[in-house]
């Protein structure tokens, strides 16, 4: 199936063309006809499966009929958990918009609000925003939502579990409500459907299974360590399988900041990003990152949320994620877009049980390598496959 049997207009199908895109993800296949029709839509589907072009080129396609918003007003609302996917979204808007006379912005806190007020005074065809941003926007008066006909709540469970449900049900009760709603979450939790009951209106349901596509593309890995040996183990692995990138995850922001060191002092530049640091510092090292320039990035899982860096090769937990789910969300950042990658486990004795949720969930213990110069002293028992999560 081609892009141009999905009933998108020609700029549209330009644009997506010069991006090398060449036929419809399984998600753009299904929603993009759903959304066009005009029906509420619920999707499970997460990042790396082509979602966000998935709801940006079927808006694109009705807004770009539309008159221009009036002043302070937009057309659609995209609402992202963290900064940086609202930057990306945009970024994504903006391409795929190339062609068309729709204007795009993204408004995320930790930056000043001034300018986003003077940016949104002429109004803005597609808004990406962050709900607390997006809240401060509205009670100064900066916006309204009187000509908007769209709302997308993008990782809808990541917002969630980030404790933005107060903030959505404010802007929700704000919005009108003949409005087409669209809802992206990487799974359908029970929270996610209570939200999306109070949200949507006989929406359509539809979900895209990661796990078939990602097995065979990423070559997952684990090392068994103890805790005070994994900034060495780390090193060592730099070093001797010459890696030529990573993206590190770590749990906590401060164990960000004392990796970055430890691998200073064994000659591995390394920078972090974290919620602790500006966003004007975050997305410096995130441009060197993703230029190839920083070679390895340590991140805490909240900031690398949703992050698309393309041909990423490998990602490391340095730390493992917990719940369970967010391995798959981390492992997803690599092995995109046909490519093979690497995702490297670091597991010590207290890991032990969200090591039996992680490999529940996949269905299959993850491979255990060992490497030389690093026995454990506190053994990791092989997981049990049943494992329930109390
Ligand atoms: P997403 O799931 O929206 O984060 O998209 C993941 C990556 O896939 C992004 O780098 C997109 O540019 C890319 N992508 C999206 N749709 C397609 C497509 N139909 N063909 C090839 N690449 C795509």
């Amino acid at each position: 199936m081609s892009f141009s049997k999905l009933g998108l207009c020609n700029p549209i199908l330009k644009a997506v063309s010069e991006l090398g895109y060449q036929t419809p993800t399984e998600i753009q296949k299904q929603a993009i006809p759903i959304i066009l029709s005009g029906k509420d839509l619920i999707a499970a589907a997460q990042t790396g499966t082509g979602k966000t072009a998935s709801f940006v080129l079927p808006l694109l396609e009705k807004i770009s009929t539309y008159d221009k918003p009036r002043g302070r007003s937009v057309h659609a609302l995209i609402l992202t958990p963290t900064r940086e996917l609202a930057v990306q979204v945009e970024a994504n808007v903006a391409e795929y918009a190339k062609y068309l006379d729709t204007s795009s912005l993204a408004v995320y806190g930790g930056v000043d609000l001034e300018p986003q007020i003077q940016h949104l005074k002429q109004g803005i065809d597609i808004l990406v925003a962050t709900p607390g941003r997006l809240l401060d926007l509205a009670y100064q008066r900066a916006l309204f939502f009187d000509d908007l006909e769209f709302l997308v709540l993008d990782e809808a469970d990541r917002m969630l579990d980030m404790g933005f449900i107060g903030d959505l049900n404010k802007i929700i009760e704000r919005l009108p409500r003949d409005r087409q709603s669209l809802l992206f979450s990487a799974t359908l939790t029970d929270d996610v459907r209570y939200l999306a009951d109070t949200v949507y209106d006989d929406a359509a349901e539809i979900s895209v299974s990661p796990k078939k596509k990602a097995k065979p593309k990423i070559e997952q890995w684990l090392i068994t360590v103890d805790k005070d040996t994994k900034s060495a183990l780390l090193s060592h692995l730099i070093k001797e399988q010459q890696w030529d990138q990573a993206l590190i995850f770590v749990e906590k922001k401060h164990s960000a900041a004392k990796l970055v060191e430890q691998l200073g002092k064994r000659g591995i530049e390394a920078d972090s990003i974290h919620a602790g640091r500006s966003q004007a510092s975050r997305e410096k090292v995130l441009a060197a990152f993703k230029s190839g320039k920083l070679k390895f990035l340590v991140a805490t899982g909240v900031a690398a949320r949703g992050i698309d860096i393309e041909n990423l090769s490998r990602v490391v937990n340095y730390d493992l994620p917990y719940p369970a789910e967010d391995y798959i969300h981390r492992i997803g950042r690599t092995g995109r877009a046909g490519k093979t990658g690497e995702a490297i486990s670091f597991v010590s004795k207290d890991d032990f049980k969200n090591l039996c949720a992680i490999e529940s969930l996949l269905g299959h213990l993850i491979e255990r390598r060992e490497i030389e110069g690093f026995p454990v002293r506190k053994v990791v028992p092989i997981s049990i496959l049943n494992y329930q999560r109390r």
